[in-house]
């Protein structure tokens, strides 16, 4: 089926064509400065793709579109075919994420009114982690700020986890449903889940994406104290501690740098704030590692993945070479050699095996979104 899948920010689309039967990618682009004077809003960013749809595939028709969208809530834990009625409860999630859901509900309304007659399927970036257990997305906060305010741990790469799993699972020959592990998946944003039963039963990112590992830009875990602290002392703003730990934090923070190849290079010329930078990323990926490994009842797989994941040798050695306690081992020629293939980076005496497998989260937005346009039909 040819699936035209979107991912629309509030200034920009991304957009590619697949078809899912041969997961070939037709057609890949992004429309930049929705908003500006060249492209006033996102029907006008559609009408760009739809020319570049045109000019690739001539009289060949899109089947299907996927839409990706990060907040779920609790209501969604699967694909759901979109009405008006979703892209609502779409919007009444954007107190969740303010930046992103709005932006997605732009881009589907759009498309509704363009396309009305073509099935279109929002896919979740929290969905996947709905079945985490109630003792691992709850906070130790009082009820009325899980039941007034939906406080609790949501998760979100849901898409990239599920894909990942599945691959992995592929690659060493174990059924999904039996499939125990742990996958990193470390881009600019990076989170960590727990694979039990081949589904998400922890996630490393919570309420909102800021919890959990070190990332480019944001912190990761800390006391919540120190804002409330720093807000009541007068020091910053509630506006002002949210900017930092989501935007000048992390890598950044410690270093100055917030993409990993610069901390690298940085690092390896001696700069003390970027080798700081890599130990503490490292260190807080390794407790993460070893807690899941606990958490799914041993794990057969780790699992690296996204931009930092699936290059960053130097990063994955480091992080690999903590985990001794585990049994886990390093082969260093498969974790320099460049790949785009899934495959297994550790030692034969390995006691859990070490794989990178490239993420690819349009592909799974296009099979999920041409299986539930198929089960309509
Ligand atoms: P996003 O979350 O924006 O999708 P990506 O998955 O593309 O991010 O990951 C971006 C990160 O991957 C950046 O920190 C970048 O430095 C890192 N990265 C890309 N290539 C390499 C490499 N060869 N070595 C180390 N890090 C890399």
């Amino acid at each position: 089926m040819l699936v035209l899948v979107i991912n629309s920010g509030s200034s920009s689309l991304k957009y590619q064509v697949r078809e899912t039967g041969t997961d070939e990618i037709l057609l890949a682009g992004l429309v930049e400065r929705i908003g500006g004077p060249e492209v006033p809003d996102h029907a006008a960013a559609l009408e760009t793709v739809q020319e570049h749809l045109h000019g690739v595939l001539g009289e060949r028709q899109i089947e299907a579109v996927g839409h990706r969208v990060v907040h779920g809530g609790e209501r969604f834990a699967e694909p759901v075919l979109i009405t008006h009625e979703i892209v609502r409860a779409i919007e009444r999630l954007a107190p969740l994420a303010p930046l992103h859901n709005p932006a997605a509900a732009l881009g589907i309304r759009a498309l509704l009114e363009k396309w009305p007659k073509l099935p279109q399927v929002a896919v979740f970036d929290t969905a996947f982690h709905r079945t985490m257990p109630e003792y691992a997305w709850r906070y130790a906060v009082p009820d009325d700020l899980y039941k007034r305010h939906g406080v609790r741990r949501y998760g979100f790469h849901g898409t990239s986890h599920d894909y990942v799993a599945g691959k992995a699972a592929e690659l060493l020959g174990i059924e999904r449903q039996r499939f125990r592990a742990v996958i990193a998946h470390l881009g600019n944003g990076a989170s960590i889940t727990a694979i039990r039963q081949g589904k998400s039963i922890d996630t490393s990112m919570g309420y909102t994406p800021l919890e959990g590992l070190v990332m480019g830009t944001r912190s990761g875990d800390l006391d919540a104290s120190i804002v409330t602290q720093l807000v009541i002392r007068g020091e910053y703003t509630a506006e002002q501690m949210d900017h930092i730990l989501n935007q000048d934090s992390g890598l950044k923070g410690l270093s100055g740098e917030n993409d990993m190849r610069s901390v690298v290079e940085t690092a390896s010329q001696g700069d003390d704030g970027a080798e700081l930078a890599l130990e503490v990323a490292a260190y807080r990926l390794q407790k993460y590692i070893g807690g899941y490994h606990v958490a799914v009842g041993g794990a057969q797989a780790i699992v690296f993945t996204a931009g930092i994941g699936e290059n960053g040798w130097l990063f994955r050695q480091r992080v690999v070479g903590g985990l001794g306690a585990l049994g886990v081992k390093l082969d260093e020629m498969s974790n320099v050699e460049r790949s785009k293939q899934p495959r297994v980076i550790s030692a034969p005496e390995s006691a859990i095996p070490v794989l990178v497998v490239p993420t690819d989260e349009e592909s799974e937005i296009a099979a999920q979104t041409a299986a539930l346009a198929t089960a309509q039909q």
